[in-house]
C-alpha cells in the first residue's frame, strides 16, 4: 500500500487520481488533499477518501471546511497556507505525491516533495519550466524520482529503454513530442482576434483545466513541453522535434539510431499516464475507453513556426541555456492567460505580450527556489503593470 498526497486534489489530473484510487482503495491511502478555492468537491473528497489532512488557501475557507468536516465526525485535519502545502508534501509518512497544482503556486511544496526523496508523479510543468536545473540537481542528491504525467512526457518515459529512461546520444536520434494543434488549428490567424475564453477551452481531444486549455491553443502548452522534455530527459534541445498530429492517439514517440520508432498509443485519456506513473514499474488496469484503430486515420504535419513563433522562443532560449527566460515566459504566460480568461485582455495578446515581456526583462540563472521566485515575481508585476495600462 502506498501513502500518497495529492496536491490539486480538486483540479482535472487531481479527480482522475482519485477515481484511480476509488477503482483500486487497497493499492493507495490518501495522507492530504489540497485545492485552493473548491472546498465543496474537496469536502465530499475527504468524506470518501479519509485523507489524514486536508488544506486550502486561506484561513476563511480552512475554517468552514473544518466546521463542515467536524459536523459529520470526520477525522481530517484542516490546514492552510504554502507551509502546510509544503508540510504534506514532505511528510514522512508519504511515498508519492501527484504535483497536480497548476502554475508556479505549486512550486514549494513540489520542491519540498524532492528534497524529501519522495516519488514525484509530476504533472505541474509550469515548475519544471521556471526550476528545472534546480529540480533535476535535487533529486539526483535526494534519491527522489520524478515521473512524468504529462501524457507526452509518459510516453517517451514509456518508450525509452528500461536500463536508461534518459536520452542516450548512442541509441537515440530524436524525441518526437506529438501536438494536437489545440482547437485554431486550421482557422486562419487574422479571425482569432475576437476568440472568447470558453472558444479558447473547447479542445477537440482532452478535457482539461482552463489554463492549459488556453495553453493548448495558443502552443504554448508544446513551448512548455519541449523545456519539459529538455529537462526531465536531459536531451539536448536540437533533438527535441514537435510534429502535428490532430488525433491525440500517438501520445508522443523516440527515434533510435537504427531507424525504429517506438511510439505510445492510446486513447486521449489522462488516466492512463496517470495510473502508468502511480504503479510504475508495474503496469495495472486503468478504466478507459479503449482505442479503436479503425474509427478515424491517423495523420501528421510538420509545424509552422511562423504561425506558432512561441515554439522558436523556447527553441532559443534553450540553445542559449537562458533558463531565466523560461521563467518569465512561464509568469508572464500565467498572468496574461488569466487575464484572458477573465476578459480583460484579447487573445492574441497573450502571446503579443509575453514576446514583449522578453525582451524587456533579462535576468541571470536562478540558483536557488528563493531567486526563481523572485524572477517570476518581478515579472507578474511587469504585465500586471503593462495590462493596467492597456486597460485603461
Ligand atoms: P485545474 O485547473 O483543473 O486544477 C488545478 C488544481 O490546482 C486545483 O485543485 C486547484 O485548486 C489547485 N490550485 C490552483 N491554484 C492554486 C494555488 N494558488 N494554490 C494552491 N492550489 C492551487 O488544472 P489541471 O488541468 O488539473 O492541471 C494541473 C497541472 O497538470 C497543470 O500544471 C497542467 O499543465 C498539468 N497537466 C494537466 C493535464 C490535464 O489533462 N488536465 C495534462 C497534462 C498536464
Ligand atoms: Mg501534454
Amino acid at each position: 500500500m502506498k501513502v500518497i498526497t495529492i496536491l490539486g486534489a480538486t483540479g482535472s489530473v487531481g479527480v482522475n487520481t482519485l477515481e484511480i484510487i476509488r477503482d483500486n482503495p487497497n493499492d493507495f491511502e490518501v495522507y492530504a488533499l489540497t485545492a485552493r478555492c473548491n472546498i465543496e468537491l474537496l469536502y465530499q473528497q475527504c468524506l470518501q477518501f479519509k485523507p489524514n489532512y486536508a488544506v486550502v488557501v486561506s484561513e476563511d475557507l480552512a475554517s468552514k471546511l473544518a466546521n463542515d468536516l467536524a459536523e459529520v465526525n470526520s477525522q481530517t485535519m484542516v490546514l492552510y497556507g504554502e507551509s502546510a502545502l509544503i508540510e504534506v508534501a514532505s511528510a514522512k509518512a508519504v511515498d508519492m505525491v501527484m504535483a497536480a497544482i497548476v502554475g508556479i503556486a505549486g512550486l514549494k511544496s513540489t520542491y519540498a516533495a524532492i528534497e524529501k526523496g519522495k516519488t514525484i508523479l509530476l504533472a505541474n510543468k509550469e515548475t519544471l519550466v521556471s526550476a528545472g536545473e534546480i529540480f533535476i540537481h535535487a533529486a539526483k542528491k535526494s534519491g527522489a524520482v520524478i515521473l512524468p504525467v504529462d501524457s507526452e512526457h509518459n510516453a517517451i518515459f514509456q518508450c525509452l529503454p528500461e536500463y536508461a529512461k534518459a536520452y542516450d546520444e548512442q541509441t537515440i536520434a530524436k524525441i518526437i513530442l506529438t501536438a494536437s494543434g489545440g482547437p485554431f488549428l486550421d482557422k486562419p490567424l487574422n479571425e482569432l482576434k475576437n476568440i472568447t475564453p470558453d472558444e479558447a477551452c473547447a479542445h477537440p481531444n482532452w478535457r482539461m483545466g482552463r489554463k492549459i486549455s488556453v495553453d493548448s491553443s495558443t502552443m504554448m502548452n508544446k513551448a512548455l513541453e519541449v523545456i519539459e522534455a529538455y529537462w526531465l530527459f536531459g536531451v539536448p534541445v536540437e533533438r527535441i522535434e514537435v510534429l502535428i498530429h490532430p488525433q491525440s492517439i500517438v501520445h508522443s514517440m523516440v527515434e533510435y539510431h537504427d531507424g525504429s520508432f517506438i511510439a505510445q498509443l492510446g486513447s486521449p485519456d489522462m488516466k492512463t499516464p496517470i495510473g502508468y506513473a502511480m504503479y510504475y514499474p508495474k503496469r495495472h488496469k486503468v478504466n478507459v475507453p479503449k482505442l479503436d484503430f479503425t474509427a478515424k486515420p491517423l495523420s501528421f504535419s510538420t509545424l509552422d513556426l511562423e504561425r506558432f513563433a512561441v515554439i522558436s522562443l523556447v527553441y532559443q532560449i534553450l540553445k542559449e541555456k537562458n533558463y531565466a527566460a523560461a521563467i518569465v515566459l512561464n509568469a508572464a504566460n500565467e498572468v496574461l492567460v488569466e487575464a484572458f480568461l477573465a476578459e480583460k485582455i484579447q487573445y492574441l495578446q497573450i502571446i503579443k505580450y509575453i514576446e514583449q515581456a522578453l525582451k524587456a526583462l533579462q535576468f541571470d540563472k536562478a540558483r536557488t527556489i528563493d531567486e526563481v521566485i523572485a524572477i517570476d515575481a518581478k515579472t507578474r508585476k511587469y504585465v500586471v503593470d503593462l495590462i493596467g495600462t492597456i486597460c485603461k
